[in-house]
């Protein structure tokens, strides 16, 4: 499956969530046994960790349909990006998605600035650079989640030697996205122009 058919599965899959018309897909154990062996997601999501955002349940999928992965603010460390590479180079996956959140508490963090203890301090200081490139806008706080999810974009994007050249051959898409807690909706986040 290619990126934007792997992009409209998504869409696809959100429109049933949100009209509170799931259908569960995928989820039974003759589908369990299909995969025990093998899989084959069609998407990488890369969310927050906030326990609010399911991305099976957001999405519609099933066990296999989808590469997850989860850190507070949906930062992307080298990590992340080894995990992502790994999906593109021996799954087969397509697509890439940055999916932020509405009432993102890791964002908000980053917008209090001050001292986080420990290691909370590394995810407040990646997203850091997203809110200081919003301050002084209407609502800082909306504006800084979608920042974060395009520097998160354009960091995958830009980032190593397994990713760039297959998003540059339109092998693999990288896309950003928000997810509205309220009423369930994914919504686009359009690249910087
Ligand atoms: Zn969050």
């Amino acid at each position: 499956m290619d990126g934007t058919e792997a992009l409209e599965r998504l869409m696809a899959g959100n429109s049933r969530y949100a009209s509170g018309s799931p259908e569960g897909p995928n989820r039974t154990t003759e589908r369990r046994d299909e995969v025990a062996t093998d899989q084959n997601p069609f998407a990488v999501v890369l969310t927050c960790s906030d326990s609010r955002v399911v991305p099976e349940l957001i999405f519609d999928a099933g066990i296999g349909d989808l590469f997850v992965i989860k850190t507070a603010g949906n930062v992307a460390d080298d990590v992340v990006i080894g995990s992502i590479e790994f999906a593109i180079d021996r799954l087969g996956t397509r697509l890439i998605m940055v999916l932020g959140h509405t009432s993102c508490g890791a964002v908000g963090a980053a917008l209090e600035g001050g001292v986080h203890p420990g290691n909370t301090g590394t995810v407040v200081h990646a997203i850091a650079p997203s809110v200081a490139a919003v301050i002084g806008s209407e609502n800082v706080y909306a504006d800084a989640i979608v920042e974060n999810v395009r520097r998160m974009v354009e960091r995958i994007t830009g980032s190593g030697p397994i990713i760039p050249p297959r998003v540059q051959n339109e092998e693999v898409t990288v896309v950003g996205a928000l997810y509205d807690m309220a009423s369930g909706v994914v919504e686009p986040v359009q690249p910087r122009q």
